[in-house]
């Protein structure tokens, strides 16, 4: 491989004139390679290419013109600026210098030659005048261009970072083309090279669909599919024992549930036995709504799993889930399995049993938080790891979570988090995947309301009629000011107010009560100690709260529809109708109306979230920007969905076709967005 590429991933420091002071602002921004600096984009620029005389000026523009300096007026006076008269053929103007030094200024302006200056022109004392000059030079083709303005760091002129840029595209090198003919085709043949040019060009300035910002776009698409097919092979290559099983626990449990699996379930279930039943590991993840039953078929594959000799392990994000999963299953399953619960609260000594019963098998199965993967905690033959409610792992944790347990193990995800399907490619691309569409047959819908915050006395009409039919209440405050932190403020007002109205019969939650106490509120909740519950944005995922069928929510339209739709799915879940009320503070905006009727018309996360992304982007559906994953630089799963359409064709003809990947070596060493193809290719 032609090595020319190298220059791209040398340390932003390397660069000719680039000090300290300004590789340390720069790597403060994250950029710290050459190629880091490609990807920040020209917002505006200032065209400085024609030349005026200085008495057709205009006040209030940036012109460039051509002068010769007369005579310096260097006052001794604190304060008073250094001037510089100048002329042209035409008239005459003064340079301005705040606190620049007299030689600085002799030198950039040397009296009697020609110099081609550019700024912005004002007028004092019947003068036109330029300040704090920074374009200027004797060589006129230096100032006689368009400057693009970037959206500059702080501490680095426009002036510089144009010169630390045009340094680099006038060095980038000639890479062999990576892209197959078919697919160069799309962009009219353009080439890596032309394309980041063009990029940086000011005539293409906000043009994300132009050729060359596809191009650019798809690279980056392409090498981040190709970096997952290889995580999948690596995974996939690590032949296991296959499980051994007859669906004998399995067809039993159907019986004890009492209803019928959906089709979408039994569907996934199938998936998942297949995989289990293989020679490979599966590396799956299950995807579903709120409330669309995942924990039953990741309940019943586990039985399987068991009934073939090996133990299973799920893991759930909160204590409270991790009990409510294994209460489940110990109602559900045959009783000759052995199920334990294993948590940070779990006493010492029953503790230790439970470990020395994962290692001699007398265990089949445990249920825990995070704890479960303790170092203490040997599993004598661990065949399951089923991760519940986790989209906060990144490539690199699931690549760990997927060596861990051993080869014999397979590894199930559970998201309640329904993503567009590019954002999928982007995010789980790495695992196969199940998705449940489909909801139990019983649910009900859940109906939502908007209200002004000025109506608030119908809504606590409304509650009271609620509690009256012994129903409960979920309140839900957000975060007023992300910046401040201080999520918990408008919780705890709310609190004293209801609290006033329904006296002892409200409780409160936010991230400042430690997590025993909200566990025991939590429980106390469910044992319908009190009516509504006030918190911020923290009520559990995934818990069942079979009694609360209302959720309000205020200052809804602080909120995206994803995450309002993943709140209103805390309510509904047992036999009554659920309610969910978004208020809002003023009179409703267009876009705010338009929300609202996504919500109320829909009840399918995937819908919503798919909405959700074209109003907001995909960096805010649901957080995933903290999912640990860099983001791509040009690349927009909205923007771009063909392309990501295109290039997951394109990853499957490389597999199927089993093209050797020496060709996007380069593509992947410039792009790989993981740090990890190192450790594969
Ligand atoms: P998820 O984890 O996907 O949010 P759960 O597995 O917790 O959903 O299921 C939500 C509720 O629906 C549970 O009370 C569960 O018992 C019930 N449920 C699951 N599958 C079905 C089904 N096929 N028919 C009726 N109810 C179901
Ligand atoms: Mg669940």
């Amino acid at each position: 491989m032609n090595k020319n590429y190298e220059f791209l991933l040398k340390d932003i420091s390397k660069l000719k004139n680039i000090g300290k002071k300004t590789a340390t602002i720069l790597k403060k921004k994250n950029i710290n390679s050459i190629f880091d600096m490609l990807w920040r984009l020209p917002q505006s620029f200032t065209d400085r290419t024609n030349i005026s005389k200085i008495k057709n000026l205009n006040i209030g523009k940036i012109s460039t013109i051509e002068i010769i300096p007369l005579k310096y007026n260097f006052p001794r006076i604190r304060n008073l600026p250094n001037k510089v008269i100048c002329e042209d053929d035409t008239g005459k103007i003064d340079c301005i210098f705040f606190n620049s030094y007299e030689g600085y200024i002799k030198k950039i302006l040397p009296l009697n030659e020609k110099i081609t200056i550019s700024g912005k022109i004002s007028y004092f004392k019947n003068r036109y005048q330029i300040t704090n000059p920074t374009y200027l030079s004797k060589d006129k083709n230096l100032i006689k261009k368009v400057h693009n303005k970037y959206s500059l760091t702080e501490g680095i002129t426009e002036k510089k970072y144009n010169y630390i840029i045009g340094q680099i595209l006038e060095n980038l090198p000639n890479l062999e083309e990576w892209l197959s003919p078919n697919i160069l085709k799309l962009f009219n043949n353009l080439g890596w090279k032309e394309s980041v040019i063009k990029l940086h060009d000011y005539k293409n300035i906000g043009n994300h669909s132009s050729k060359h910002f596809r191009r650019l776009a798809f690279d980056e698409i392409l090498s981040s599919l190709i970096v997952f097919s290889e995580i999948r092979k690596s995974i996939k290559k690590n032949k296991k024992n296959k499980k051994i099983f007859f669906n004998k626990y399995e067809k039993k449990t159907i019986k004890n549930f009492g209803f019928n699996l959906t089709k979408d379930q039994i569907k996934t279930l199938n998936e998942i036995n297949l995989d289990l039943s293989s020679k490979t590991k599966m590396f799956r993840i299950l995807q579903g709504d709120v409330g669309s039953g995942k924990t039953i078929v990741a309940l019943l594959s586990s039985l399987n799993v068991i009934e073939s000799g090996y133990q299973v392990a799920f893991m759930s994000p909160t204590e409270i889930l991790a009990n409510q999963h294994y209460n489940l299953a110990k109602k559900i399953f045959p009783s000759e399995i052995n199920l334990e619960l294993f948590t940070g609260k779990t006493n010492n000594s029953i503790k230790r049993k439970i470990i020395s019963n994962l290692q001699n098998s007398k265990i089949n199965m445990i249920f825990g938080t995070h704890s479960l993967f303790q170092k203490r905690t040997i599993f004598n033959k661990l065949g399951f790891i089923i991760i519940d409610e986790q989209h906060k792992f990144g490539v690199k944790q699931r690549k760990l979570l997927s060596d861990k347990g051993g080869s014999n193990c397979d590894i199930l995800l559970m998201s309640a988090t329904p993503i567009p399907r590019t954002l999928t490619m982007t995010i789980y691309g790495d695992m196969d995947l199940s998705i449940i569409n489909e909801k139990p047959k019983n649910r009900k819908e859940i109906i939502t309301y908007s209200k002004k915050e000025d109506n608030i006395k119908d809504v606590i009409d409304f509650v009271k009629k609620e509690i009256y039919n012994k129903n409960q209440i979920f309140w839900v405050c957000p975060l007023i000011d992300e910046s401040k932190k201080i999520d918990h403020q408008s919780a705890i007002q709310k609190f004293n107010s209801l609290n006033k109205l329904f006296p002892s019969r409200v409780a409160i939650i936010h991230s400042k009560i430690d997590q025993d106490k909200k566990n025991s509120i939590l429980e106390d909740f469910l044992k319908k100690k009190f009516d509504i519950l006030v918190s911020t944005t923290i009520i559990e995922v995934g818990i069942d709260f079979p009694n609360a069928n209302v959720i309000v929510i205020e200052n809804s339209n602080k909120f995206g529809l994803s995450q309002l739709h993943q709140l209103r799915g805390r309510v509904g879940r047992g036999n009554n109708q659920g309610k969910c009320i978004l208020m809002f503070k003023n009179n409703l905006s267009e876009n705010a109306k338009k929300r609202i009727k996504i919500l109320k018309n829909s009840n399918n996360g995937f819908i919503i979230s798919e909405e959700d992304m074209k109003l907001r982007g995909s960096g805010d559906i649901l957080g995933f920007k903290q999912s640990g994953e860099k983001k791509f630089n040009l690349a927009d799963p909205v923007l771009h969905e063909d392309l990501f359409r295109v290039a997951e064709n394109e990853v499957k003809r490389i597999e199927i076709e089993e093209i050797n990947l020496s060709k996007y070596k380069m593509l992947l060493k410039l792009y790989d967005r993981a740090d990890i193809i190192n450790d594969l290719v």
